[in-house]
């Protein structure tokens, strides 16, 4: 994804004052609570789904790998959900090239009103442009964090709600051609990112469709990541934000889901929120100190299985499965 380098300033005034308000309520800081019951949710088998991705091969546009990961998660989702949607299109990139994509889409309890969407993108990126190495830069990448991360993740509590089915309505939404955007060194007018996201928005898999909300997951696999508060997610939906990650806190995982804000970052959400009649947000892995706001192997030939943390995958969707159980 394309991170934006303009800084709300207002919005992070707001949010100082707001964690500062909030610290005096709360001590101590960190980890408040060690018996609390975490949701049932399987690292190991997260992992799994992680490294079941990477297997088939960088998931790039116009690949073998990517059209047989593509089904290996439409069943999947088949195999978990009350229902699945396959909604096929076209993209035309920022080369000009078109390919055939499919974002999938796995749905419990479709006839309620009361939805909460959950996504990641399943595509990975067709260059490590960001590679340190300049004979890399060409090589396409594995994504294990990038994009599996999060569709494991969701594969996990998609097993999950299939066991314990939520009371409110949820869907699934595995996005394509996320990441299929201009390198590093190049400069192309126009929206590049977020292709299946952008199509989803404004053509939903169901005529009319909305939700109360949606939550993102990017790079949801860096050991010890830490989640700030994304802040085109504060900005369209604060509300969200401060209930996701107060549950996190209460599950004594304060250390990874801090109460600061983040980059500023255009991901898949940035499009939803943009097109769609609900609001959305992001759970990203952000380190101001790492020069590129990511983790040091974003867009490299390193985002591997090896650098994927299932601690931290099991972080995440213990926070997603408790927000849904408290709906
Ligand atoms: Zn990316």
């Amino acid at each position: 994804m394309l991170k934006i380098r303009t800084v709300f300033v207002f919005l992070i005034a707001a949010v100082l004052l707001f964690s500062a308000c909030d610290r005096t309520k709360k001590t101590p800081k960190d980890n408040p609570q060690t018996t609390v019951t975490l949701p049932a949710f399987d690292n190991d088998s997260a992992y799994a789904f992680v490294k079941a991705q990477t297997d088939f091969g960088p998931r790039v546009l116009g690949t073998e790998a990517h059209e047989n990961c593509g089904n290996w998660l439409l069943g999947k989702l088949r195999e978990y959900c009350d229902t699945a949607y396959n909604q096929t299109f076209t993209a035309r990139t920022y080369d000009g090239k078109t390919w055939p994509c499919a974002n999938f889409i796995g749905s419990f309890g479709p006839e309620k009103t009361k939805r909460i969407v959950l996504a990641a993108h399943w595509d990975s990126r067709p260059f490590a442009d960001h590679d340190p190495l300049p004979a890399n830069r060409e090589t396409p990448i594995d994504g294990a964090n990038d994009g599996a991360s999060g569709v494991g993740v969701l594969l996990e509590v998609a097993r999950q709600l299939h066991e314990n089915h939520p009371n409110v309505g949820v869907d699934i939404v595995f996005f394509d051609a996320e990441d299929y955007g201009p390198r590093e060194s190049e400069s192309v007018p126009g929206d590049w990112w977020g292709l299946g996201a952008q199509y989803w928005a404004k053509n939903p898999h169901i005529q009319g469709y909305t939700a109360n909300y949606g939550i993102l997951l990017d790079m949801v696999g860096t050991p010890n990541a830490q989640f700030m508060q994304e802040q085109f997610s504060l900005r369209d939906a604060g509300d969200v934000v401060r209930k996701v990650w107060a549950t996190a806190y209460e599950l004594g995982h304060g250390q990874y889901f801090q109460n600061k804000p983040g980059g500023v970052i255009t991901d898949d959400h940035y499009y939803v929120n943009k097109y769609a009649p609900f609001k959305m947000i992001d759970i990203i892995h952000y380190d101001a100190a790492s020069g590129t706001g990511f983790d040091p192997v974003w867009h490299t030939v390193n985002d591997n299985i090896q650098h994927v943390d299932r601690n931290t995958l099991g972080v995440v969707g213990t926070t997603l499965l408790q927000v849904l159980k408290n709906e």
